[in-house]
């Protein structure tokens, strides 16, 4: 007798609460989301796990208990709600308490707003987490470089790295009033922006970084641009491994998440494809370019 395929039913959003807000930085909003409806939440050792936050369609109320699965065959596609991809800044099952910190880019989008607004008491469902990244204790540094998104990722890695470990790591942020502590020994370069295109500092920090001795393990997110043309200098120019690198386009200027998730695959074809000298993937299969760009590609 053959055995029957087992078919995993679709993970089920938690529900998040918000148990608190704090204004971090003029450009950072924390918001710490709690209640019964993260029970069954469970974070790995990934420094870099994700969310994805939910948010319903306006005006749309979905069937309970919620599934997208079952949006998704029921409702027409412009009543089905869209994601945005958060990190898990900490997570405390003791208190089940799930920290997220939003970047605060102004009027546009919906998650950034949504974060700056956000009051006790507020609900929002969350879908995950995933994550691919986490410090290789038996690399001899690490690169960890990114723009405001990532600085949660780069945070909880930092928090993660033992005492003493060989670390460079960059922050590119708005001003020096965009700074956030961190609970680390490592130094770390923050860069102020200012009127200066988003992760150009980055790119130049990491030109002229005096390059330690040993096996590098990189992290490098943020803005699309920059983290394409750090993962050339990287692979191309440093020569560096891919399989230690952790690079991936977290946003990409002018586009929403739904845009910029649509566009991805085709991007990080032709990425692979001038960074690898693979040829480009063919229209429908991008997967395996995806994959190949980066574990943490989200
Ligand atoms: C794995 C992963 C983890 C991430 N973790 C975080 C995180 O912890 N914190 C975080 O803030 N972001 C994080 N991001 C990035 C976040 O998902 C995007 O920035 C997302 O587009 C924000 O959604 P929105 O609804 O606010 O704006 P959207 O509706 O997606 O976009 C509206 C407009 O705002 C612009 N925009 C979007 N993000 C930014 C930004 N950061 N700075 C300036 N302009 C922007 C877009 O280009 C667009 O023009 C992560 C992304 C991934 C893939």
């Amino acid at each position: 007798m053959t055995a029957r395929p087992v078919r995993k039913s679709p993970p089920q959003p938690h529900l998040g609460r918000v148990i608190r807000t704090q204004r971090l930085t003029p450009h950072m909003q924390r918001v710490v989301f709690g209640g019964e409806g993260l029970a069954g939440f469970e974070a790995g050792t990934r420094t870099d796990h994700y969310v994805k936050l939910v948010f319903p369609a306006e005006g749309v109320e979905y069937p309970e208990p919620f599934s997208m699965a079952r949006v998704r065959e029921e409702f027409p596609r412009e009543q089905w709600p869209v994601t945005r991809t958060y990190t898990v800044r900490t997570w405390d099952p003791e208190l089940r308490e799930l920290t997220v910190d939003f970047v605060v880019h102004g009027d546009e989008g919906l998650a950034g707003p949504w974060a700056l607004r956000a009051q006790p008491g507020d609900t929002l469902r969350m879908l995950g987490p995933g994550g691919a990244y986490a410090p290789d204790p038996s690399a001899d540094w690490h690169l960890l470089v990114g723009d405001e998104s990532a600085l949660p990722a780069i945070s909880a890695a930092l928090e993660a790295l033992p005492a003493g470990a060989e670390v460079r790591a960059f922050v590119e942020v708005s001003g020096p009033e965009d700074e956030v502590k961190i609970d680390t020994d490592a130094e770390i370069v923050w860069l102020h922006r200012g009127d200066a295109p988003v992760g150009s500092l980055l790119v130049e920090a990491v030109a002229s970084l005096e390059w330690p001795e040993g096996r590098v393990h990189a992290f490098v997110h943020g803005e699309a641009a920059f983290v394409r043309e750090l993962r050339r200098m990287l692979r191309l120019e440093r020569q560096v491994p891919r399989e230690d690198l952790s690079v991936s386009g977290y946003w990409r200027l002018g586009h929403t998440e739904d845009r910029w998730q649509a566009a991805k695959p085709e991007w990080n074809a032709a990425v692979e494809a001038e960074q690898e000298g693979a040829a480009p993937a063919a229209p429908g299969s991008p997967a395996p370019a995806a994959r190949a760009l980066s574990p943490a590609a989200a």
